[in-house]
């Protein structure tokens, strides 16, 4: 039976320093036991946080690196009975499962968490942990928190409960990403961009997908592990892919720029909507029923009232969610395209490495022909800039009208 760490692909150096942590965690609670009998408040001799526990932690690292992978592992080595994350006892088998009462998981799902709901967090956190280990918070993309919900993280990072853990996963610790008074009470365990090879091996041990399928998508999904695994099982992820990566050739004219501008747009809209409609309908549901239908009497209209603001908040949280489902679809298209540019600047150049996405190589090389790298390059880097510029707020349809130009253009 793999431990819990066995998921965390290609990350020995964290996954080493973590297994520490857990360790002396597991140290800090046996001394805080043995020194209850005489002294049930005392701290816990013997035990040196030095060793490698902390209460707040930063996990950094690209997309698909198994940021919130890591974090749930830590959580489940943290709570582990044996203390190092076995993957068998109750600790880690709920922790992995999301049902451990003393871990709550924060994935934000419009472009931010809100105050309230990270007050709520906070104040839970503080209790004490129901199992006798830790209460652990994870917040998935802290880079997405408000000013505010981070200025309530903050205080409780600041003053932590005896026994609460902070798990928080962002892009890096640039400031944007996290505030510099967060990072400086945190350890960070940076996790680096996983190599095919290994994307490819856990692949086909943990999903039994075959050697060759897995290896062609763990170099299609450039390290993304979840990314790699979907277009290794999901047909319809493939097609997408496929889409994408035929914009190249059919760059002809303006009027074909402008369409395959419309085209990539249009299908990340789609594909975000696919996304997001299931949970959308399952909430209208439950939320309906909460309010039950219809009523009449006094005290229906003031009921009412208040049902017609609970269905305004839902729909805020939804179109916000789609949104960030939308621009996330368009992102995973920009990088699929970014790709393709960069296997036609490696082959420009005679680069010795292995192209991205081995199905469209002859593609590539006939684009490194044509371009040569210093084309190839100006093709780059207009994908890189349209990803930058929607990370920036610029109207994606906008973004995407000036890249398929600049690739048509050269
Ligand atoms: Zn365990």
């Amino acid at each position: 039976m793999p431990d819990v760490f066995a998921d965390l692909v290609g990350q020995d150096e964290a996954v080493d320093t973590l297994r520490r942590a857990a360790a002396s965690a597991a140290a800090l609670l046996r001394a805080a036991h043995e020194s209850d009998a005489d002294d049930p408040d005392g701290p816990a001799d013997g035990a040196d946080p030095g060793a490698g526990m902390t209460h707040a932690w930063i996990f950094t690292g690209p997309p698909g690196s198994g940021r919130s992978v890591a974090a749930r592992a830590f959580a489940a080595a943290l709570q582990c009975v044996h203390g190092a994350g076995c993957g068998e006892c109750p600790g880690c088998h709920t922790t992995m499962a999301g049902t451990h009462a003393d871990v709550r998981l924060v994935v934000p799902e419009g472009l931010s968490i809100g105050v309230s709901e990270m007050r709520a967090l906070v104040l839970r956190a503080a209790s004490t942990p129901s199992g006798g280990r830790w209460q652990i918070v994870i917040v998935e993309d802290a880079d997405r928190l408000t000013e505010a919900a981070g200025n309530a993280l903050l205080k409780a990072v600041e003053e932590p409960p005896p026994r609460t853990v902070f798990l928080l996963c962002a892009p890096s610790t640039h400031p944007d990403d996290v505030s510099v008074t967060i990072r400086s009470r945190c350890r960070v365990v940076p996790l680096r961009q996983p190599p095919a090879g290994a994307v490819a091996e856990v692949l086909v041990r943990r999903d039994g997908i075959a050697p060759d399928v897995a290896h062609w998508a763990a170099a299609a999904a450039q390290g993304h592990v979840g990314r790699a695994r979907r277009l290794a099982r999901d047909p319809e992820a493939r097609q997408r892919r496929d889409a994408v990566l035929a914009v190249p050739r059919r760059l002809t004219g303006v009027g074909t720029a402008l369409d395959a501008a419309s085209a990539l747009i249009e299908a990340a809209e789609a594909e975000a909507e696919a996304s997001v409609a299931e949970a959308d309908a399952a909430e209208r549901a439950a939320l309906q029923t909460a309010l039950g239908a219809g009523g009449t009497g006094r005290g229906a209209a003031g009921a009412m009232r208040g049902a017609a603001g609970q269905l305004k908040d839902l729909e805020k949280r939804q179109k916000s969610r789609a949104t960030r489902a939308q621009r996330d679809a368009l992102d995973r298209a920009l990088v699929d395209l970014a790709g393709f540019y960069r296997d036609a600047l490696t082959m420009a150049l005679r680069a010795p490495v292995a192209p991205v996405h081995t199905d469209t190589a002859a593609m590539a090389e006939a684009g490194a022909q044509k371009w040569a790298a210093e084309g190839a390059l100006r093709r780059l880097e207009a994908v890189l800039e349209c990803r930058t510029a929607i990370e920036a707020n610029v109207k994606p349809r906008i973004a995407v009208e000036a890249m398929m130009l600049a690739l048509w253009k050269g």
